[in-house]
């Protein structure tokens, strides 16, 4: 990235402040490869649940090899069982593949404790861990070729800062379901929306604990997928 442009980028987060934001950065092994990070911040809805059928956003890339793998870390500092982990994200990406005719998420997903979050090794790693700011749920980034417009690789990570576990169970906790279902919009190719209308999608920028409406997709979200991968 030019000066002028980082500054520009700089100057742009300043303005955003506390607002979400996603940040490209580049990734030094190849000029082509970009990385984007979807940074889930913690905010009650602050509206009513409307929705219009313009509440999907592309990122304007997107998978080309199909399925796509991933690797599960299920190891968590509050004892959630490795099942539960597993069970909660399959059932995420289960969601989204039903929602198209592609097969999108391979079913035989691997739990790999070696797996971690940020690193560009190949892996698809879905992981817990300490991102040291109490406001952020969860992260996903997202390693993409400008030029053939296409995925390379996703980590996510869920922040151990907050309780974790099942919502309809324990309404004080943040619904693993729930988020991870909304980082794989990310991992495929969908980004934030905050406007308020928008506040019922899966893709809405903002979740809070007891939150488990992103669990089932919205027609906006259905519409943002097939537009990438089919009906
Ligand atoms: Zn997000």
């Amino acid at each position: 990235m030019k000066l002028k442009n980082l500054l520009v980028v700089l100057a742009v987060i300043a303005v955003l402040g506390t607002f979400s934001y996603a940040v490209p950065t580049k990734d030094d092994k190849s000029k082509d490869i970009e990385r984007i990070d979807f940074i889930h911040y913690a905010k009650a809805n602050p509206g009513k649940p409307a929705k219009t059928e313009t509440c999907y956003k592309l990122m304007g890339v997107k998978w080309t090899g199909l399925p796509v793998v991933y690797a599960v870390n299920p190891a968590n500092p509050q004892g959630l069982s490795a099942d539960f982990v597993t069970g909660a994200i399959s059932t995420a990406t289960e969601t989204w593949d039903a929602a198209t005719a592609q097969e999108l998420f391979s079913d035989s997903y691997g739990v790999d404790y070696s797996a971690v979050y940020g690193v560009r090794d190949y892996k698809n790693a879905i992981v817990f861990g300490d991102y040291p700011n109490n406001g952020v749920i969860a992260v996903t980034s997202v390693w993409y070729n400008k030029r053939t417009k296409q995925i390379l690789e996703f980590d996510m990570e869920f922040n151990t800062r907050f309780s974790w576990g099942d919502a309809t169970v324990d309404p004080g906790v943040m619904d693993l379901q729930n988020i991870a279902t909304h980082e794989l919009g990310h991992s495929v190719g969908l980004s934030d929306l905050y406007t308020s209308s928008c506040t019922a999608v899966t893709m809405y920028g903002y979740s809070s604990e007891g939150d488990t409406i992103k669990r089932t997709l919205e027609q906006p979200d259905v519409t943002g997928l097939q537009k990438m991968y089919g009906a």
